[in-house]
């Protein structure tokens, strides 16, 4: 009998901290990267009698991503304790939402392998981050409260997703969709985005849910996907050696990438959820949700097709084009003024998309405007200046701030095409490659090639090789 086959079942929950300037039930500043313990107060402290009061903008972000994701608002949700104790929560409980979450029943469509997947949202809900532990050397740990009480949104999926890349993709998505609301900066290295995996498989065919496991510690979307990589061979592993998967929670060691063992997971019921004494449910009425409407953006799927159907780029150029939401509008911007989408995706994707590989740099304060970009494609299009050479005024555009012509003129890039300046230097190097000419005219026409290079460089790269070409076939006597 042939082996079974499995098939693996992934729900991901992940948590997005929102871009507020304060704290979601205190008024504390939610930035990142103060020093330790100096942005607290009674309410994020968990210090007795002090009551939170709910940060309007926090809800308004959690609903622009609820509409994002295509949720149903709940006009009425309910904040809820959950209970545990760790070092990092002072309070000793986290101020959540459970059995009746402000958005549910959203979905994100993915595009893996050329094929549309569409990734169900289960919920999501507002809380309040906890602090942060900071294990230091000789057994010795500190603990920065700074971060209690920042907004958290935690998005968590169905089980739709079959494959670590599957999960790789919907992150990615995940990621760049917030960016573009503008609701969180998705820095996982500072922590913007953490998630957290369940993972279980079954027999393909099979329509029960098998034992999931819990995988936490996911500190990069890579290691989400490795993580689950190793999680699924584990599990198969066991199974057909006839085991059984237990409910068990797994740290990922990403320097050793294995899992190890914590505990074995934790149930709902541990928690001892009950609806928080100090806040009042939360009512959404229907203006306030309106009123969050008109803030959302193209999105970023919708805005790829579009590139592909109004400028016909590939689906690859419009997605990187796409991927984040300023460099989307730069690019639109240059088309605006010059045309040319094809042109303008090359010259963003090669030439603005490589300078902001440099730290520190970012569209926003990107020294070269669309509009000026967008003057420089125009005279390399009209042959006024040399590929080559634009990319040379490019640089001296970042660097000096002056538009392209003025640097055209200044660096005498213009690009040579007619005249007697162009003709002498063919003369020139015919005159200087007799040998060359005569096998050209006995029959060795491949030489062409040489002869327009010969000039492109007697030119300094200035000249026009389709204008060189046809000079030389009329001095060469073709
Ligand atoms: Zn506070």
């Amino acid at each position: 009998m042939r082996e079974a086959e499995y098939e693996p079942v992934i729900g991901l929950e992940v948590h997005a901290q929102l871009l507020t300037r304060s704290k979601i039930y205190c008024d504390c500043p939610a930035t990142f990267g103060a020093e330790p313990n100096t942005q607290v107060c009674p309410v994020c402290l968990g210090l007795p009698g002090a009551l939170p009061v709910l940060n309007r903008e926090a809800v308004s972000m959690a609903l622009l991503m609820g509409l994002a994701t295509k949720c149903t608002i709940s006009p009425v949700s309910v904040f809820a304790r959950k209970n545990y104790f760790y070092p990092d929560c002072p309070k000793n409980y986290q101020i959540s939402m459970y059995d009746r979450p402000l958005c549910a029943n959203g979905y994100i469509d993915i595009e893996t392998d050329g094929e549309t997947r569409r990734i169900r949202i289960e919920r999501i809900h507002l809380e309040d981050d906890a602090g942060k532990l900071i294990h230091g050397e000789g057994g010795v740990s500190l603990v920065d409260f700074n971060r209690c009480g920042v907004p958290l949104i935690e998005i968590v999926t169905e089980p739709d997703i079959h494959s670590p890349a599957e999960a790789y993709v919907f992150l990615t998505n995940l990621r760049r969709l917030v960016r573009y609301l503008g609701i969180c900066d998705g820095n996982m290295e500072e922590g913007s985005i953490r998630c957290d995996v369940n993972v279980s498989i079954r027999p393909v065919g099979s329509g029960t849910l098998g034992t999931r496991t819990e995988i936490k510690n996911l500190n990069s979307f890579k290691a989400v996907e490795a993580g689950i990589g190793t999680e699924l061979e584990r599990q198969e592993r066991v199974l057909r050696s006839g085991g059984r998967i237990h409910q068990v929670t797994n740290l990922w060691d990403a320097s050793k990438k294995r899992l190890i063992m914590m505990r074995t997971k934790e149930e709902a019921h541990d928690y001892r959820y009950f609806s928080e004494p100090d806040l009042p449910p939360l009512v959404v009425d229907r203006s306030w949700i309106d009123g969050v409407r008109e803030r959302l953006p193209e999105l970023p799927g919708e805005r790829e097709r579009r590139f592909i159907d109004q400028y016909h780029l590939s689906a690859y150029d419009a997605g990187v084009l796409c991927a984040e939401r300023g460099v989307a509008d730069y690019y639109e911007g240059v088309v605006s003024d010059v045309g040319e989408p094809k042109a303008a995706s090359n010259w963003v994707m090669r030439e603005v998309l490589e300078e902001l590989k440099n730290p520190g740099s970012s569209i926003g304060e990107f020294p070269v405007k669309p509009e000026a970009l967008a003057v420089l494609i125009r005279l390399v299009m009209d042959g006024m200046v040399s590929g080559t050479a634009g990319r040379e005024v490019f640089k001296e555009m970042l660097r000096s701030g002056e538009g392209a012509p003025t640097v055209v003129e200044r660096l005498g890039l213009r690009q040579v095409s007619e005249g007697d300046e162009l003709e002498a230097a063919i003369d020139r190097v015919l005159d200087e490659n007799p040998k060359e000419v005569e096998r050209y005219r006995t029959g060795t026409t491949k030489l062409f090639a040489f002869f327009v290079g010969q000039v492109m460089k007697e030119t300094g790269g200035k000249a026009n090789p389709r204008v060189v070409s046809e000079i030389l076939k009329v001095k060469l006597g073709d």
